[in-house]
C-alpha cells in the first residue's frame, strides 16, 4: 500500500524556487532515501511534507487523504514524524522536555509515557542524560534527541533530514543500525542524506533531485550500479 505520495509538488521562497517539480512514493514499510546535491531541494520536500512550508503546487497524500496545505500540527497528529534538519531542539530545555514536546500533538496523551520509555529503550544514552540541557549534548546525542523526539509522535512515518551530518562515524554506525532496527519493527521511513553510499546501503528504493526536480529513480541496487550515480555522487568512473 501507498503510504505517501508526492505529485508534481512546487514549493516557492518568495520569488525563489525552492523545489520545481517532485514526485514520489513511499510504500507502507518501505525505507526511502531522497539523493542530490547541496541546493536540490532534499530538505524543502521534507519540510512541505511536514507542513512546515507551504507547497504551491501538486500534492502531497497520506494514507489516502490530501495533507498539503494543512499545519504542521496536523501533519504530525496523523503521524509523520521529522527529525529535521539543524534539529530545531529547546537548547534550554531538558532531554525530557524535548521529548516529550514531540508527543504534544498526540490525540491520547496518556500514550506518552510508554512512548518516552520506548524512546529510552532505543537510544539508552538520552535516558541516562534525561535531565541534561539540549543545548550541552554533543552532535551525535542531539541527532539522537532530533530522531528522538520525532517517535515520541508514534509515526507511521518517520522522515529524517540528514541523520549523518556532522556525525564522527561510530555515532552514524549505531544510528544506523537503530534505523535498521526500527525498519525491521515495520516503520516507515524517508530520509535525505548526503552520503549517498551510506543511502544505498539502507534503503530500498531512492530518487535523486537535481535543482529542484525528481529526475531519476530505482531501487537502491539498481542506482548503485547506474553509472552516472556512480560517477557524480560516489565518485567513481
Ligand atoms: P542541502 O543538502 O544543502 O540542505 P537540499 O537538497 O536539502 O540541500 P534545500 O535546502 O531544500 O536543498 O534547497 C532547495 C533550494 O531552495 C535551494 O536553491 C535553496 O537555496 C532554496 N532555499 C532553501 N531554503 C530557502 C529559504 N529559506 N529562502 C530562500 N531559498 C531557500
Amino acid at each position: 500500500m501507498t503510504l505517501l505520495s508526492i505529485r508534481n509538488l512546487e514549493v516557492h521562497y518568495g520569488d525563489l524556487i525552492g523545489v520545481a517539480d517532485v514526485s514520489l512514493d513511499v510504500a507502507e514499510g518501505e525505507v526511502v532515501a531522497l539523493l542530490g546535491s547541496n541546493g536540490a531541494g532534499k530538505t524543502t520536500t521534507l519540510n512541505a511534507v511536514a507542513g512546515l512550508i507551504p507547497a504551491s503546487g501538486g500534492s502531497i497524500t497520506f494514507a489516502g487523504e490530501r495533507i498539503d496545505g494543512k499545519p504542521a500540527y496536523a501533519v504530525v497528529s496523523r503521524r509523520i514524524g521529522l527529525s529535521p534538519e539543524g534539529w530545531r531542539l529547546f537548547v534550554g530545555q531538558s532531554v525530557e522536555n524535548n521529548l516529550m514536546l514531540g508527543a504534544t500533538p498526540l490525540a491520547d496523551r496518556s500514550r506518552a509515557a510508554p512512548l518516552l520509555e520506548r524512546v529510552y529503550a532505543i537510544f539508552p544514552r538520552l535516558a541516562e542524560r534525561r535531565l541534561q540541557l539540549a543545548g550541552t549534548m554533543s552532535g551525535g546525542e542531539r541527532q539522537m534527541l532530533a530522531v528522538g523526539r520525532a517517535l515520541m509522535s508514534d509515526p507511521r512515518l518517520l522522515m529524517l533530514d540528514e541523520p549523518s551530518l556532522g556525525l564522527a562515524p561510530a555515532t552514524v554506525e549505531i544510528m544506523y543500525e537503530t534505523l535498521e532496527r526500527l525498519h525491521g519493527e515495520g516503520l516507515t521511513i524517508l530520509l535525505a542524506e548526503q552520503s549517498v553510499e551510506l543511502a544505498l546501503e539502507f534503503a530500498d528504493r531512492a530518487y535523486v533531485l537535481q535543482v529542484g526536480r525528481t529526475v531519476m529513480s530505482g531501487t537502491a541496487s539498481d542506482l548503485a550500479d547506474d553509472p552516472e550515480v556512480q560517477k557524480v555522487y560516489l565518485g567513481m568512473g
